[in-house]
């Protein structure tokens, strides 16, 4: 039999933590930005918030449109690259703040008045405006 030939090196998790590295890199710049902000009481918590990338959602007909989506700690996009899109991320993170002093106004704000001449939508786009 031929001796085994060793396995192509694939660090994947070694990958997971580099990706993992970048978002908290680029949380930690949005988080820096928006603090410099204080459109509300407190500073947005980083602690628990969680940058994940999730292709296939983007795909389905809501989100389609979207690069990325927060839903309270977590911020969902479309392509690991956006990982170190500071506005994107941002914009996104803003989103998590609003929704840390506004839990419940906030998501439901979406039903109200929808998206275009959302009020926290604007907020967050003038608040990322000045990433790069
Ligand atoms: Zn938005």
């Amino acid at each position: 039999m031929p001796a085994r030939r060793p396995r192509p090196h694939t660090p994947r998790s070694g990958l997971r933590a580099a990706r993992r590295a970048q978002a908290r890199a680029t949380l930690t710049r949005a988080k820096a930005h928006l603090d410099d902000l204080a459109l509300y009481p407190q500073p947005v918590r980083i602690d628990r918030v969680r940058v994940l990338v999730v292709g296939w959602l983007f795909r389905l007909p809501w989100f389609g449109r979207f690069d990325g989506y927060a839903s309270w700690n977590l911020i969902l996009l479309r392509s690991a690259e956006l990982m170190s899109d500071d506005r994107l991320v941002c914009h996104e993170l803003c989103h998590v703040w609003q929704m840390q002093h506004r839990p419940l106004r906030m998501p439901l704000s979406y039903l109200r008045v929808g998206y275009a001449r959302n009020p926290y939508e604007a907020q967050a786009r003038r608040a990322a405006s000045d990433m790069r």
